[in-house]
Formats: C-alpha cells, structure tokens, sequence
C-alpha cells in the first residue's frame, strides 16, 4: 500500500457513481457481502480476533481529527474497517458470550434490515413512511395486546386513531422509561383552572398552582440508572428519585413502599410514578407487581412497569405468569432489542389508556398536524428509522410459539446453570434465576464452609478479598478466557448485606451449550490459581476463621 495506492479524484461523476453503481462482482465490498450473507457467524469468528488489545492501542487507530481530503475507494476503506473497527469489536453474539442481555440474530434480520436501509423510511410522519406507519402501530398493538389483552373491539377502534396512541416506539428502554415518565408528570400536573398545565407552564408555576413542596418517582434499589436520567431530564432532580428497599430477593418491598409514600406526603411531596421492575437488570428479579399496583390505586399514582429485558416472558405461556399485574399497570416498557432478538435500536413504551399520550402531545404547522396519524405527535424522538419492521417480521417469521421456546430454553438453561453453580463446592450461588438471568461467585470450598461460621466482622474481611478475587477472575477471563460473564455489585442477605462482587450471567443465546456452560466454571476455577497471593491470604484467613470459631 503507501505510495502505491490508487486515489479517486473528487468529481462529480465519481461521487454520482457511489448513489447509481452497486461495487463489482470481485470487489472487496461484494466479496465480503457474500461472505456475510453466506454464513455470518463464519464471517464474525473469521474477523474478529479475540486478543485482547489495550483501548489504548485502538484509540490510535481512531486518533485523527481531520476529515479527509482525498476520497478512499470503498473497497478500500472497507478493508480498513475490517482490520481497524471489526477485528476490534465484541463478538456479541458468540455462544460463550454471556455476560450481557446482547444475544445472537436470527439471520432472517440481516438482508431484512438493508431492505430498511434502503427505503430509508422517516417514522415521524407520515409523509415520509407512508406504510410504515399503520405497520408501526400495529406492532404496538401487538405488544400492547400481549400485555393488556384487550378484545378486538379495542384495537379496531384505537390502534389506528388519529388522535390517539397505544404507545411509542423509539432507540431503547431508556427513552421509553423517560417518555413513560413524561406522560406521568404532565397527566400529574395537568391544566386545571387558570393554569395550563406543566406542559406549557413549567414544573415552577405547576408546583405553585398545586401547593406541592417536591415531586417524587419511586423504583426499588434495583432500578435501572436510565431512571436517574429521566428524573433528571423532566426537572425533578435525581434526589428526587427515591429507592424502596427491596427483600432477599431483590423484589421490592411493598411494606417500605406505603412507608415511603406516607413520609413523602408528609413532606409534601407528590409522589406521581411508581416503577415496577419486571426483570431487575443485575439479577432478573421481578418486583411484586400486584402488590404496586394495588398501593398505587389507592395513592392514585402512575404504576409504570420497566420490562425492558424480562417483557418477551409474556410470549411464553408457560412463564408468563412470573409477570402477573403487569396488566395493571398503566404503562409498561419493553426493549425489542433484548429478548425478542431484534438488533440494537428497537425500544417501546405501552400505555394502557389510549388517551393517556395526548398530556405530551405536539403540533407543528409543516409536520404534525392536529389530526394527523403522524407518529412524531407522540415520540420524544424525532427522526426515526423503520425498525418496526423487523419486529414486524420476527413477530410474523418466528410467532408467537417460537418466542415461547426461546424464552422456556433460556429459563430452563438457566435453571441448569444455578443446579450446576449450586453442585460445586466451591462456587456460590448468589441469586437464583428467575428468569434467564443469574449471579454466583467462586469462593474455595473452606472458605464457604468458615463463611458459615465466620462473625460479621470475619465475614467482611472474607468478603473484601473474594471480591478481589472475584474482579481479578472476571477481568481476566474477559481478556484472555474463552468465554464472557459480566459482573455487578450486590448486598445479599446472607452475606450481612455487606457490598458483594458477583459474576453476572445471561442466558438469552440459543446457541449457548451446557458444555459451555460447565467450561465456564472450569475456566474461572483455573483463573483463580493464577493469583495466588490472593488464594493465599483467603487460604489464611479461612484457617484463621475455623479456629477462632470452632
Ligand atoms: C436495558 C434496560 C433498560 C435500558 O434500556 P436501553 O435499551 O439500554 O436504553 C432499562 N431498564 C431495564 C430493566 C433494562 O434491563
């Protein structure tokens, strides 16, 4: 390369080529075309090298600032980007990948998305998507359906009303959370009399016009932080997002939350959201939704449930019953891009009241108009891509009992993990699945046995350094192991809920083995003895514990 390499000049008969000319039949382009089309996870396995390079080291290759003034050819530059940016990537979709909700594709989902790219349609109106509209509400009458089970009556009246709204799609769980939360507030502090509502007025001149000192989102200890940033992006700060405490489960504690609702009222603060978790995103737990929804009856507050990874349960007839009350919360939120396989980018929000949207409701003279099907009326977003479509389409390709598989093969292959975790001695388990979702350590196996009989101050020293041990395995693996689990902090009961270092398992991928399911353990059992200053002083505090205690 270097000196030798061909340059394209800037022209424009060159640059109307890159809009007209698919690349040659022996182009690079072309050539890894085929090979993607051809077997994909051939092509991932084949370029992505799993090395562990330093972030270091890749921040060189993407270090320059200046926008290039000579044009590349594209098959050029495509094979700069496959020796810089995906020999570098994750390999997400590996079977032994499995420590994040980020799973496998069908491969149905590849040509289907470039046909999305090239209609390049815009969701936000109608103007520019046209059929992709009626099939974007579709789908969210689809899921809203799967989750509130109204008749048909219901959704031949509302699903394509102008109007109205079964929900929004938009990128992910985060902005669905927000928009959920959005439509809370302005629904709570809505026009009345004089005032105009939040909307228009602001959170000061609301707060004055109903004599509130605060406003408050309630969520257990386990929410997710997407709901930090909403409390902070509708302007009621993230103090004002305030944590139930959740039981040995991590379900959240209803007794606590009537506590906390009364010492808000106190206090004078409105308290307007209550989110339900439906699979905590560090352990899978499901709060009690029932329970929520009954106290937030009687507090006449928002019940919002975030279902972002654990709503495709709903799809299995044979699980779903993990998720009962979820129908009665008044909007729940689902991310197509977890556990129904869609690729990154596909987020939705469900209201159960098809009115419950028109608090956050916006017009424009050009786009928008009032009466319009318009999707952007309703979305936080603006611009937007088709992915309903490929929701649409897995909906359709895979079914309804398919998803029911897939879900019931990750519950079970988790389930065999927790027994297989649980059948060690020297492994704990640290929460059981409830879903496809769990967290264990590797603790040697006197250790466990003098954490039995260890005092408070014993266990937290043990503690202390398992956690060492356990960062130092996670890393490592990560790193130089064959195979991914993540890791995440949790205070369990039974470890005097002192701060503990847990290893963080999803089991989403179909094509995850029980195989490599037991080489997982085996690899971190063999990481272990490679610190063995570590190994040495658990070794000598778990000596020192047996004596003193026994
Ligand atoms: C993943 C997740 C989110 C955030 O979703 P994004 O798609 O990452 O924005 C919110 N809540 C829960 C429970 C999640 O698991």
């Amino acid at each position: 390369m270097g000196s030798e390499q061909k340059t394209v000049d800037v022209n424009f008969d060159s640059l109307l080529r890159i809009f007209t000319v698919p690349e040659g039949p022996d182009s690079t382009l072309t050539k890894i075309e085929d090979g993607l089309s051809k077997n994909l996870n051939q092509f991932l396995r084949e370029h992505i090298v799993a090395e562990e390079k330093p972030l270091r080291d890749i921040e060189k290759d993407f270090s320059n600032p200046i926008i290039p003034e000579q044009p590349e050819f594209v098959s050029d530059h495509t094979q700069h980007l496959l020796d810089t940016l995906v020999a570098q990537s994750v390999h997400t979709s590996a079977p032994s990948f499995i420590g994040h909700m980020t799973s496998a594709l069908p491969y149905f989902l590849m040509p289907l998305s470039k046909i999305m790219i090239a209609l390049n349609q815009n969701l936000v109106k109608i103007e520019t998507s046209k059929a992709f509209t009626p099939l974007e509400r579709q789908v969210l009458g689809m899921l809203h359906r799967l989750i509130y089970s109204q008749d048909d009556a219901f959704y031949s009246h509302w699903m394509h009303s102008a109007g109205h709204s079964l929900g929004a799609f938009c990128s992910g769980g985060t902005i669905a959370n927000i928009t959920a939360l959005w439509v809370a507030r302005n629904n709570a502090l809505k026009a009345e009399g004089n005032f105009k509502g939040v909307e228009k007025e602001g959170l000061f001149k609301a707060m004055k016009h109903y004599g509130y000192e605060g406003l408050a989102i309630l969520v257990s200890e386990r929410g997710h932080y997407s709901l930090k940033k909403a409390a902070d992006t509708l302007g009621i700060g993230q103090e004002s997002l305030v944590s139930v405490k959740t039981d040995d489960n991590n379900r959240l504690c209803p007794t606590d939350l009537k506590a906390k609702f009364a010492h808000l009222k106190q206090q004078n603060i409105k308290a307007f959201a209550v989110i339900g978790v439906a699979g905590t995103t560090e352990t899978g737990s499901i709060d009690p939704l029932t329970d929520i929804a009954e106290i937030c009856q009687q507090e006449a507050c928002h019940f919002h449930v975030d279902a972002a990874w654990g709503g495709a349960t709903l799809m299995s007839n044979n699980h779903r019953h993990m998720l009962a009350g979820i129908e009665l919360a008044d909007s729940v939120t689902i991310d197509a891009h977890k556990q129904l396989y869609i690729p990154m980018g596909a987020g939705m929000v469900l209201f159960k009241n098809p009115d419950a949207m028109s608090s956050i409701e916006h017009h424009a003279q050009y786009i928008l108009r009032k009466g319009s099907k318009d999707l952007g009326t309703h979305t936080l977003e603006g611009s937007r891509s088709g992915m309903a479509m490929l929701v649409y389409a897995s909906m359709h390709i895979i079914s309804r009992p398919g998803y029911e598989l897939l879900i019931d093969q990750s519950i079970e292959k988790a389930q065999y993990f927790a027994n297989l975790i649980d059948q060690q001695d020297d492994f704990q388990l640290i929460s059981k699945p409830e879903l496809c979702l769990l967290t264990y350590r590797y603790t040697p196996k006197e250790t466990i046995a003098a954490l039995k009989v260890a005092t408070k101050a014993q266990a937290s020293q043990i503690n202390d350094l398992l956690n060492g041990l356990t960062k130092f395995i996670q890393k490592r693996q990560r790193e130089t192991g064959k195979s991914f689990v993540s890791r995440t902090r949790l205070n369990p009961g039974e470890m005097h809920h002192q701060n503990t270092i847990v290893f963080r398992v999803v089991l989403a991928n179909p094509l995850t083995t029980y195989d490599i399911l037991e080489s997982v353990l085996a690899e971190q059992r063999e990481i272990a003895k490679q610190a063995p200053k570590l190994m040495n002083q658990i070794n000598l505090l778990t000596e020192e514990i047996c004596q003193t205690n026994n």
